[in-house]
Formats: C-alpha cells, sequence, structure tokens
C-alpha cells in the first residue's frame, strides 16, 4: 500500500514535512518523496492530500468489557469503536467479570481478538485477584501470558504495603504498574468533585486530595522499589504537580490525561447554560449558537475521577504542554442506558471516548495553540508505545508495523452518538462541533476502517 501527499508527522523520528509512505507485507518499507516508482504492482493507492498521515494512534486506556458485560460492549464493538475513532491498538482494562488476574483470561482476550478485531488488543491484568485489593494476582503467569502492564482500574489498591510487593514483583517482570488514584478513606461516597458545585448540587464530593494523596503515595513507592508506576487519568492540579516534581528528581513514574478532563469542569454538572456562560465560554466559540444543551444532574457527565474546578483543568492542560503529562487516553468506559438513566448518586461512574478523542484533544491543544501539532501526536503513539514497550508500534520508521492514522485537522463535524460504532451512548458530547476527524485506519498496511463522507 502506497499513500501519497500527505503531511507526514512521526514525532519519533522528528519528522514532519509533506511525504509518500509505502508499506509492503504489512511493514513501513520506506518514507519519502515520490516513492510510486518504488511501488510493487499492484499496489492500494491511498491519497493523502491535504491531510495528516502519522503512526497509528494507540489508546493504553480501554474498557471492552468483556468477558462477563458485553451488554455494555464487546471486544468486536470496542474495537470497531476504536478504529472509528482513528486507533489502530488499544490496551483493555482487567475489570471484567471475571476479572483478568490469570493467564487463562488473558488467553481468553488475546484469542477472541485475534478473531473478532480488526486492529491490535494489548492485555493489561489484574494487580490484585478479583481486583479486589487483598492478595496479588500471579504476576509471573500474567507475564508469561502476554499482558503489557498490571492494573486494579476501576479500583485502587489501598493497602500501601500490598502495592509496594506488587511493585517489586512487577519490577522483577519488568511490567509498568498503571493505577486508578484514589484513596477510598477520603473519597468515601463522593459522586463529584468536592468544591463550589457540589455544595450547591447537593452531591457528595470526591476531592482533589483523594487522588491526590495515591499519586503521592505512587511516587514514594516508585522511588522504593525502582517500579515504574503510569498514574492514570490524572485530573487535579496537585496530581500534575507532584508528577512534575517526581519526574524532575528522576523517579520513574508518569502520566495521562483524558480529554474529558481537559476540556468539560464540574460546572457542568450544573446543566448546559451554567458551563457555556462560565468555564466553557472558549469552547465552540466560532459555533455559539450551536452549542448542545443538557440539564442539571446528567450522568453522563459522572466519571471517576470527576471533572474538576476551571484552574484543575488549566493545570492539566499546562501539564500536558510542558511534557509532565506525557500520554493523552480516553479511560473508554462504556454502559447501558438503562444504567445511566437514574438518579445521580446511583448511576455507574464512566464515559465513551474512542470516537471524540482525537478531535477534543486537537481542539482543546492543537486548534488552541497551545501545542504543536507533533507534540499532540507523541501522546497518542511514541510515548504510550515506549511506556509500555510496544515493538514496532507508535512510529513510522523503515521496518516499524504497517499502522498508520490519516485525519483531517481542520475538518468541522458533529458527533452524532447514534452513528457511533460503540454499543454504548453514555457520553457527555453527543450534539457537539467537533474540529479534526479521523478518515482513515490502516492495521499492517490494510484500512481497517473509512470515512464513508470521504471515500
Ligand atoms: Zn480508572
Amino acid at each position: 500500500m502506497i499513500l501519497t501527499g500527505g503531511r507526514l508527522v512521526d514525532p519519533a523520528s522528528q519528522f514532519d514535512a509533506v511525504a509518500d509512505i509505502l508499506i509492503v507485507n504489512g511493514k513501513v518499507a520506506a518514507v519519502g518523496a515520490d516513492l510510486a516508482g518504488q511501488a510493487p504492482n499492484p499496489v492500494q493507492r491511498f491519497d493523502a492530500k491535504g491531510l495528516v498521515v502519522c503512526p497509528g494512534l494507540i489508546d493504553l486506556h480501554v474498557h471492552l468489557r468483556e468477558p462477563g458485560q458485553s451488554a455494555k460492549e464487546t471486544i468486536a464493538t470496542g474495537t470497531a469503536s476504536a478504529a472509528q475513532g482513528g486507533f489502530t491498538s488499544v490496551v483493555c482494562m482487567p475489570n471484567t467479570s471475571p476479572a483478568i488476574d490469570n493467564a487463562g483470561t488473558v488467553a481468553l482476550i488475546r484469542e477472541r481478538a485475534e478473531r473478532e478485531s480488526k486492529i491490535n488488543v494489548f492485555v493489561t491484568g489484574a494487580i490484585t485477584k478479583n481486583i479486589a485489593g487483598e492478595e496479588l494476582a500471579p504476576i509471573g503467569s500474567l507475564k508469561s501470558a502476554g499482558v503489557v502492564a498490571i492494573t486494579d482500574d476501576g479500583h485502587c489498591v489501598q493497602n500501601n504495603d500490598l502495592m509496594r510487593r506488587a511493585l517489586e514483583y512487577a519490577r522483577m517482570f519488568d511490567l509498568p504498574v498503571m493505577d486508578h488514584c484514589q484513596d477510598y478513606s477520603i473519597v468515601m461516597d463522593g459522586v463529584m468533585h468536592e468544591g463550589y458545585w457540589s455544595a450547591v448540587l447537593g452531591l457528595h464530593g470526591w476531592p482533589a486530595s483523594g487522588e491526590e494523596m495515591i499519586v503521592s503515595r505512587n511516587i514514594l513507592l516508585a522511588e522504593l522499589t525502582g517500579a515504574h508506576v503510569h498514574c492514570q487519568h490524572l485530573s487535579s492540579a496537585g496530581s500534575v504537580q507532584l508528577l512534575r516534581e517526581a519526574k524532575k528528581r528522576g523517579i520513574p513514574v508518569s502520566g495521562e490525561a483524558c480529554p474529558h478532563h481537559f476540556t468539560l469542569t464540574d460546572t457542568s454538572l450544573a446543566g448546559s447554560e451554567k458551563f457555556w456562560s462560565a468555564d466553557g465560554t472558549e469552547i465552540m466559540a466560532d459555533h455559539a449558537g450551536a452549542r448542545p444543551r443538557w440539564p442539571a444532574y446528567d450522568t453522563n457527565f459522572k466519571m471517576s475521577p470527576p471533572l474538576r474546578s476551571a484552574a484543575d483543568r488549566a493545570a492539566v492542560i499546562e501539564g500536558l504542554c510542558d511534557g509532565t503529562v506525557e500520554i493523552i487516553s480516553s479511560d473508554h468506559a462504556p454502559h447501558c442506558g438503562y444504567e445511566k438513566e437514574v438518579e445521580f448518586d446511583y448511576a455507574p461512574f464512566g464515559i465513551v471516548g474512542l470516537e471524540t478523542e482525537l478531535a477534543l484533544s486537537l481542539m482543546q491543544l492543537y486548534h488552541s495553540k497551545k501545542m504543536s501539532l507533533s507534540n499532540l501526536i507523541a501522546k497518542f503513539t511514541v510515548h504510550p508505545a515506549r511506556m509500555l514497550r510496544l515493538a514496532g508500534k507508535g512510529t513510522l520508521g523503515v521496518g516499524a508495523d504497517g499502522d498508520v492514522t490519516v485525519f483531517d485537522p481542520g475538518q468541522e463535524w458533529i458527533f452524532d452518538c447514534k452513528t457511533s460504532a460503540s454499543k454504548s451512548r453514555n457520553t457527555p458530547f453527543a450534539g457537539w462541533m467537533m474540529k479534526g476527524k479521523p478518515c482513515a485506519t490502516i492495521v499492517n498496511g490494510a484500512i481497517v476502517w473509512q470515512d464513508r463522507d470521504r471515500k
């Protein structure tokens, strides 16, 4: 396959220029000007003129819900949604039922993904048996079964000694540990950010310190054990500052941020009118008349960690811009409609995100002129690939896997969640005007998804 005339952005090799890319036998064979002459015959051609061509995007935080929760999502639908969002690889979380806490379940997911997914699925294993936080999972056998990291995501190991042992084993087996940072004794039954709006709305608060306490703990344990700890979906200014200082001291820690945390704030919980007139004034400013409406207490704005204050949002963006936070993920967390259509306190935490992730990131970071396109793409490609040591991924260097994402950074479109490939519809971004759209998702040199409007 040959892609011609696109703006090729490969942060791993600091390449950013108009160029062709030739993929032969599923691997990148050449990158450069006018490669058409070198292409074998017959060859599949893709005219990428006016489009960005980059290494296949990787989302390292996705809930595919299989086994056990296939009413919410399946490997087939979740990965189809990822492909539609421009992702060629996803990393799935182990909080399924049963949990992915043993080699047999890892094998089951990998076999099923082999059959039912057109994109790459990497699997994480649990830190503790049944994600109960009491007893370590068999970390060595999870590693032999092929997991790329361990995490109890959705939950957080509260016992610091157990977490220390987990890090010691993880280091021995050369596995990064990813952590959902939540101190249960502080967060209790909190459902939204603790602050002005939780008081006004009468909802229990989930204070930022509930996250920061565990980020601090993880930094101390990473320093003690030498294991790599990756803090998932960071939402607060304090967390970003802790991570910044720890990295300066050379401690092996990293962090990720999600588009909802750097786009929305806790004001969203008071309804769209309050949001657009306060924290949302700069978002979709050119399309102020087309801004979607939603009521107060909308459960599609409930996730964990929760949407935080405008100052936290600004700090997360600053952390992304100065390199403290190296990775962007969706935390794609599908739930059935009936599960979310309940009182705010009773709704499950989480939103879908794979199909809005690239556009929201482009809008908040690139179109806002806060970050270069290459820096943004690095957070979806070379950085997650390096952290998880995904061989052949995250770059378009010669010999790398032929995984490519093609997108139009300037295309405006409205996100209609009825057209989503996911099984679930729990998104706060329904009806939003987006800027930046995937055009084609290519895995091993084959197109696995293409925007129908462009074909
Ligand atoms: Zn989580």
